[in-house]
């Protein structure tokens, strides 16, 4: 048991917890934040695993990520990352021993302990809004101490209350919906991941299949929204946005990820596995918008531009390639779907290389 803070050895540990509190907070990203609560936690509990479990609104889905040190060091003493495990599960497919523990801690919304073998199992709660939203995990062969237990209140709170303002300033105010901020934030890490096969693994050789292809990326862009302002006046406007932004988010799958990009903007990332597929799920969304009743105006439409969002490409080619076939299907009149690739080959344009790209 490495590192393990006994009572008396809280004194010596807290400026190394203190500095790495303050790292904790000189993050600007709620994914490397949460990774970070890993890394702080587990030396501080003689751990090598700790695990975070990340539950949406009807602990339907859970967000795990497992982060696994190595016992070794690197030439700088930090413990070298053997493995960090991402996976959305549904809450159903968690271990047993693990649902039951978790429900415990949600019903009770205090720490439980669960004997597994000769080790336990022990969850804390993670708050958010004053709600239960995930839960802290590891496992080892002895209880937490009080003075422990003090120290992994006091980092989870510090954690939940940073992660409440980081995660306000990556979402838009009017709509609710992560904003182009959290989208530039993430892209480099989103590319990686739809990049990697869907039977990747990570602990094995390391060796990748061919990318698979299977995103796909879009603008979406509200039709003449300038004269609805103008009609109707900007509370108006404003109100209308929030709900074209509520039908388009109930109409994509929970797994999908949609994003206020501007203004009147979005900007979604869907899985599909051909054109034909991403086209029937963008058509219903344009479909939805076309045939709700909005107040005070007859109708409203929206244009989308999208395209296969191949890892190949940098992000921002392929948001260049979706921008690029938004602008067409406002050219061919509105209220309509448009392919990158489509119109390359009907010879609208040619294959754009990098660097031609005028977004950016
Ligand atoms: P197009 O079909 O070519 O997209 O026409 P458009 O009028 O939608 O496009 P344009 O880009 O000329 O105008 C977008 C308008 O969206 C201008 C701006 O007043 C309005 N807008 C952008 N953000 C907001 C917002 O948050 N609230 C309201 N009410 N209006 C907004
Ligand atoms: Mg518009
Ligand atoms: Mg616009």
């Amino acid at each position: 048991m490495e590192n393990n803070l006994g009572e008396a050895g809280q004194t010596t540990r807290l400026p190394s917890l203190l500095s790495k509190l303050g790292k904790l907070t000189a993050i600007r990203d709620t994914e490397l934040l949460e990774q970070s609560l890993l890394k702080t936690l587990g030396p501080q509990l003689g751990v090598l695993n700790t695990s975070l479990y990340r539950t949406d609104e009807d602990f339907a889905l859970a967000r795990v990520i497992h982060y696994h040190r190595s016992k070794e060091s690197d030439a700088q003493g930090a413990s070298r990352i053997v493995e960090r495990i991402e996976e959305v599960l549904n809450v159903h497919d968690l271990p047993p021993e693990i649902s039951a523990l978790t429900e415990n801690v949600r019903l009770l919304a205090r720490p439980c302990t669960r004997r597994l073998g000769n080790e336990m199992v022990i969850a804390y709660p993670l708050f958010g809004d004053g709600e239960i939203c995930g839960y802290f995990v590891f496992q080892r062969d002895h209880e937490v101490t009080p003075a422990e237990d003090t120290i992994i209140r006091g980092v989870l709170e510090v954690f939940s209350n940073y992660y409440a303002l980081l995660d306000v300033s990556l979402r838009d105010r009017l709509t609710g919906l992560f904003n182009r901020q959290a989208l530039e934030n993430s892209f480099d890490r989103l590319w990686t991941a739809l990049g990697r096969p869907a039977d990747y693994d990570e602990q094995g050789s390391g060796r990748r299949a061919a990318p698979t292809n299977r995103y796909w990326l879009a603008v979406i862009d509200i039709d003449h929204f300038k004269q609805i302002n103008d009609a109707h006046g900007h509370m108006v406007g404003d109100e209308i946005l929030l709900l074209a932004a509520r039908l388009m988010c109930n109409t994509f799958r929970s797994s999908d990820l949609l994003y206020r990009y501007g203004g009147e903007e979005f900007v979604a990332i869907v899985s599909a596995e051909g054109d034909a597929d991403a086209r029937s799920i963008f058509e219903r969304v344009r479909q939805t918008v076309e045939a709700h009743a909005f107040p005070r105006v007859d109708r409203l439409t929206i244009s989308i531009g999208y395209c296969r969002a191949n890892p190949d490409f940098l992000p921002q080619e392929v948001l260049s390639r979706a921008d690029r076939s938004l602008y067409e299907a406002k050219r061919q009149g509105r209220n309509r779907v448009c392919e990158y690739e489509g119109l390359v080959r009907a010879g609208v344009f040619r294959e754009i290389a990098y660097g031609d790209s005028e977004l950016f």
